[in-house]
């Protein structure tokens, strides 16, 4: 499993869930696709994280507060491509071929992931692009801004107290 966000975000409140809930059946039935508890479900397993988190971690969660729905991961990964296509859900995808999902409700930005403890950090999108520009202009050099992420090794890992 992934280890989601190094800045531990707080979670969001009983309303904007609500709120969400509403606006995935909203879209589903203007999209004429059908509003599902799964389809529900899921995305409010990706609401209660507020993180970026893996299948593995959404199929967990979905064991212990929805149990009763028995949930497969393939049902899993095809509700996550419609939560993409109703742009509800983004994802970010490792060299490695891991990917973990996230809400696209706070905006796109950019990614700093750790190679030691797998954590991510959220930073603005235009950080990264400024390096991107600033290597570019200087060297004439296109970095690849993988999925608008880079890697490195995080504070924590360097200090060596990582959680
Ligand atoms: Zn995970
Ligand atoms: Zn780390
Ligand atoms: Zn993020």
């Amino acid at each position: 499993m992934c280890q989601g966000n190094i800045q531990h975000p707080a979670p969001l409140d009983e309303g904007t869930i609500a709120v969400e809930q509403a606006r995935l059946a909203d879209l589903l039935s203007a999209d004429e696709h059908r509003v599902t508890a799964p389809r529900l479900a899921i995305y409010e397993v990706l609401l209660r994280a507020n993180d970026h988190i893996c299948v593995e971690h959404i199929l967990s969660a979905l064991a212990k507060d929805h149990a009763l729905l028995r949930i497969d991961k393939s049902t899993v990964y095809r509700t996550l491509d419609l939560l993409m296509d109703l742009d509800l859900v983004s994802e970010m995808r490792h060299a490695d071929g891991s990917a973990q999902y996230e809400l696209t409700l706070h905006g796109p930005h950019g990614h700093l992931l750790c190679n030691q403890c797998g954590r991510v950090q959220d930073v603005p999108l235009a950080e990264l692009l400024a390096i991107q520009q600033r290597i570019g202009r200087d060297h004439g050099f296109r970095v690849d801004l993988h999925d608008r992420a880079l890697p490195g090794i995080c504070a924590a890992c360097q200090e060596g107290h990582a959680a």
